[in-house]
């Protein structure tokens, strides 16, 4: 026998636990598949600082555990695992996991986005200690350092200039000799004196022990290898949104992010979508848990106008 809930939240971050806690405090019955990676991209961070409330700052992981006590005391059960199948052709939905089958009265897709990573076992290794996917959230760190960023797009314009309010200096990497970015971040990128760049470079490996200490490059081109000695290194090649399961039925724009509808609810009448899957703009703890609240409140006031008798049944 399958359990129905009113709402079943799939994603642990920022977004899922605010949608968590605001439906459970709703008297909703809320069950979240955490995924196998509990707490979403804030797992991977270090200090967060930018997230009110925490005058002090706070480590990405100790943040997410006090996001999951605060579901947790308003009722939300949890699943740490991942969604295997969802059947949106029926009421309740049906979503199946390793562990069995479950219904749900309506859906929060809270899945993120990943940040894409070059591949390098260095790379992995030095993730936080010089290491990120994210200037806004660590420039901070490297204040009169040297850093650079890999990528030519957009992001990475955006986080190179940002990062020269911190940086000694930012070398821009790219693998090819001419950017994919706007023209307007360009001209502003080329303008910046405390920004140059690197052509036709791929990394091939991060130095350093416990820190980041330089970065080994190939010359695309001529295959020639050097080294260029910086304290950080940014990836900014772009995110991919965690939306897989979701495809050919949940409507997205061309990159894979969910286009919500009506507020939060997507083309799928019962089903809405909230934080980073949604969002390839601001990408920050603080809007995805906003959304995330949005998301709940949405879904409340529509299960009110449908008249449904909420709280936790089984179901034959
Ligand atoms: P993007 O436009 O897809 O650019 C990714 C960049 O990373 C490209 O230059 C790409 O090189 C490079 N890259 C990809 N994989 C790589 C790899 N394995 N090794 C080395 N380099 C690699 O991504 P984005 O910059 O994150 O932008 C995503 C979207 O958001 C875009 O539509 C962008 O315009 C938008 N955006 C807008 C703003 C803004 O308007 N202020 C800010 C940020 C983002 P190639 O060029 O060789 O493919």
């Amino acid at each position: 026998m399958a359990k129905l809930y009113d709402v079943i939240i799939i994603g642990s971050g920022p977004a899922g636990y605010t949608a968590a806690i605001y439906a459970s405090r709703a008297n909703l019955s809320v069950l979240m598949f955490q995924g196998y990676q509990v707490g979403g991209q804030l797992m991977l961070t270090s200090d967060v600082e930018n997230y009110p409330g925490f005058e002090e700052g706070i480590l990405g992981p100790p943040m997410m555990e006090k996001f999951e006590a605060q579901a947790r005391r308003f009722g939300t059960e949890m699943i740490p695992e991942d969604v295997n199948e969802i059947d949106f052709s029926r009421r309740p939905f049906k979503i199946t996991t390793d562990s069995g089958e479950y219904l749900a009265r309506t859906i929060i897709i809270a899945t993120g986005a990943s940040a894409k990573w070059l591949g390098l076992p260095s790379e992995q290794r030095l993730q936080g200690r010089g290491v990120s996917a994210c200037a806004t959230c660590d420039g901070f760190f490297f204040k009169n350092k040297d850093v650079a960023v890999v990528g030519g797009g957009d992001t990475a314009l955006e986080e190179a200039i940002f990062l020269t309010r911190y940086a000694n200096h930012v070398t821009l990497i790219h693998r090819r000799d001419s950017l994919r970015a706007s023209k307007i971040m360009q001209d502003r990128a080329f303008k910046n004196p405390k920004i140059s760049f690197i052509w036709n470079a791929d990394v091939t490996e991060v130095l350093g022990e416990d820190e980041v200490t330089g970065l080994r490059l190939r010359d695309v081109k001529t295959g020639e290898e050097g080294t260029v000695p910086v304290q950080g290194l940014f990836l900014a090649i772009g995110h991919k949104p965690n939306t897989d399961l979701f495809k050919g039925v949940i409507e997205m724009d061309r990159a894979g992010y969910i286009v919500p509808i009506e507020h939060t609810m997507t083309n799928i009448p019962g089903v809405f979508a909230a934080g980073d899957v949604t969002d390839h703009r601001y990408r920050q703890a603080v809007t995805a848990a906003g959304d995330g609240c949005r998301a709940a409140i949405d879904l409340e006031r529509w299960l009110e106008s449908l008249g449904v008798d909420v709280g936790v049944e089984n179901w034959d």
